[in-house]
């Protein structure tokens, strides 16, 4: 394990996680010439994965990271999106065109392209699998971190580990346990041909969406209101195709191509708000501080934004401490927003009772697709904090 002890006023960080957004810490702080130690638990980097959409904000923050071109090389070209019934009915539509012609493009893809590109822009020696971050000691000048290989110092310690995160549990015990959403979700990618549109079911309980991805493979999720820890009693793909192979057109095509082996069930979990995601020289990111449900297609796109925001305040503010300050004030009540929003279309587009649902569904035919963009303004708006930010900068919201 390579001593994290710094040269020459050389600035040290570990990074305990290395998804999407412990990777974006590592690439933000490297570029501003800390040195990096990224602490993944897993064997090796990358996931499994499915899609995963990246909106104009998330954008933003990958050009700040430099690999916004990379990125885009698997944008979609312009689909129409939207809310349909389970007839296939239009209930809204929103074009990628309208969209990108007010915020800038979303990208759709492969959550395994994405980690692979932020990767390999990191040097390899930043990089450590198979290194699990056990005990943290923040009570020092410098952060003491106990992991699977031995003890490292630091100067900063950023909790990338996800939703149930051992370093909000080491340095805030108090903190919340996430909570079960009330709905679990699969998701494959599938090869099925160039697919021109995408978009969102809405059923009783139930909700399918696809998008398509480059190379004619679609990238499909659904979800259903169920108690969690359950699975299909024949194989995840068959509980898919007895729920929505006879809805509309081309989902019965879509779970026909797929496979057993690519079909991913996840229980929907979210973490409760958080009273803070810093203190003194730890900082939490991502889902390690606001794991939320996937209804607005956020979370990786927040954790991008919490890099870079946090990367730049560190440079902008004297001391570790006090920049990690500003990220908290920075960036909990953006997410938290964001998080509750979240929440609350999932309430909507879960919902189960008939009457309710023929209220929904009309209610949605009435606003315009505008006014749906209109209300995901101060989401999709957000710009990265230029280098030289000073301290409660304008960004914040
Ligand atoms: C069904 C579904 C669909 C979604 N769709 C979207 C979408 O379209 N767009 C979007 O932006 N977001 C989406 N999300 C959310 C997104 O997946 C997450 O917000 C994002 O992956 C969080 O990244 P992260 O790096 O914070 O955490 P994670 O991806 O959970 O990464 C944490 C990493 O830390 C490692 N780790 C854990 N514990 C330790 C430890 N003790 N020591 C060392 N390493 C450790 C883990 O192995 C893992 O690699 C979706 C989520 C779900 C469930």
């Amino acid at each position: 394990m390579r001593d994290e002890t710094p040269q020459s006023g050389e600035r040290s960080a570990i990074v305990a996680g290395g998804g999407i957004g412990g990777l974006a810490a590592a690439l933000a702080l490297i570029g501003r010439g800390w040195r990096v130690r990224v602490m993944e638990r897993a064997a090796s980097f990358g996931e499994v994965g499915a899609g995963l959409s990246l909106w104009p904000n998330g954008l933003r923050a990958l050009d700040a990271l430099g690999v916004g071109d990379a990125v885009r090389g698997h944008a979609l070209a312009e689909i129409q999106a939207g809310i349909h019934d389970v007839s296939g009915r239009r209930l809204s539509r929103t074009g990628t065109a309208e969209l990108e012609r007010r915020f800038g493009p979303v990208v759709v893809i492969h959550r395994a392209d994405l980690l692979d590109i932020l990767r390999s822009a990191i040097p390899a020696d930043a990089l450590c699998t198979a290194t699990t971050v056990t005990a943290v000691d923040a009570d020092g000048p410098r952060v003491r971190v106990e992991h699977s290989d031995g003890v490292s110092h630091a100067d900063l310690l950023v909790g990338a580990d996800g939703i149930r995160s051992s370093v909000r549990r080491a340095v805030w015990p108090q903190a919340p346990e996430p909570r079960y959403a009330g709905y679990t979700a699969w998701r494959l990618v599938v090869e099925s041909g160039p697919l021109a549109a995408g978009g969102e079911t809405w059923g009783r309980g139930e909700r399918v969406g696809f998008a398509p991805l480059p190379g004619g493979r679609v990238y499909l999720f659904a979800v259903a209101n169920l108690p969690a820890g359950q699975h299909g009693t024949d194989g995840e793909l068959a509980e898919l195709r007895r729920r929505f192979a006879h809805w509309h057109d081309p989902i019965p095509a879509l779970l026909h191509a797929a496979t057993e082996e690519v079909v991913m069930r996840h229980d929907i979990y979210e973490l409760p708000p958080l009273r803070s995601h810093a203190t003194g020289r730890v900082a939490l990111l991502g889902d390690a501080a606001h794991a939320m449900t996937p209804n607005l297609g956020q979370g990786a796109n927040l954790a991008l934004e919490d890099a870079v925001t946090l990367a730049a305040l560190l440079d902008a503010c004297p001391s570790v401490p006090e920049a990690l300050a500003a990220y908290d004030r920075a960036r909990r009540p953006r997410t938290q927003k964001i998080a509750k929003l979240s929440r609350r279309i999932g309430i909507i587009a879960q919902l189960a009772w008939a009457p309710g649902r023929v209220v929904r569904d009309r209610l949605i035919r009435l606003v315009p697709g505008s006014r749906m963009l209109d209300m995901l303004a101060p989401v999709l708006g957000w710009q990265p904090p230029a280098a030289r930010a000073a301290q409660d900068p304008p960004w914040m919201p």
